[in-house]
């Protein structure tokens, strides 16, 4: 079993595609291990997502993620990591596959509805900035 960490970012929130999103996950078989509702603070964003802070979107991007509310979850599955990425589909939705999240909900390369752990270091370092132990147990 592996586990990876998502995010179901303002855009999905705010168009009310939280639970429609998290239905596409149940139906790929990942076990919701852990969730909830969070607003982040611009500093909070730039926190997480540090290792793009050199990136031309980065204020855009950080401006984004604080703006509405989102959900943070911990999903376990065999192969979690590589499963969520393909289920989210390309970052730029005009890329995305059909039958992804992406391809489904998201708007825009920026505002693309889902967040999920790149790898194992990326996944431990992003469920530690959310979740504490006893949320996991
Ligand atoms: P992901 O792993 O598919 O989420 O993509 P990245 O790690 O490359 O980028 C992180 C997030 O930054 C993406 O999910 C988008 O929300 C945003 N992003 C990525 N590339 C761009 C871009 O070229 N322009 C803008 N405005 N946002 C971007």
């Amino acid at each position: 079993m592996q586990r990876t960490f998502s995010i179901i970012k303002p855009d999905a929130v705010r168009k009310g595609h939280t639970g429609a999103v998290l239905a596409m996950i149940e139906k790929a078989s990942f076990q919701l291990v852990a969730i909830k509702k969070l607003s982040i603070s611009k500093r909070q964003a730039a926190g997480f997502y540090a290792v793009h802070a050199q990136r031309p979107f980065f204020n855009s991007l950080t401006d984004f993620m604080s703006s509405g509310a989102i959900f943070v979850m911990v999903l376990e599955k065999e192969n979690a990591i590589a499963d969520l990425r393909k289920l989210m589909g390309a970052t730029n939705p005009a890329n995305a596959e059909e039958g992804t999240i992406r391809k489904k909900f998201a708007g825009s390369i920026e505002e693309n509805t889902i967040h999920g752990s790149d790898a194992e270091e990326t996944a431990k370092f992003e469920i530690g900035y959310f979740f504490a132990g006893y949320e996991l147990a």
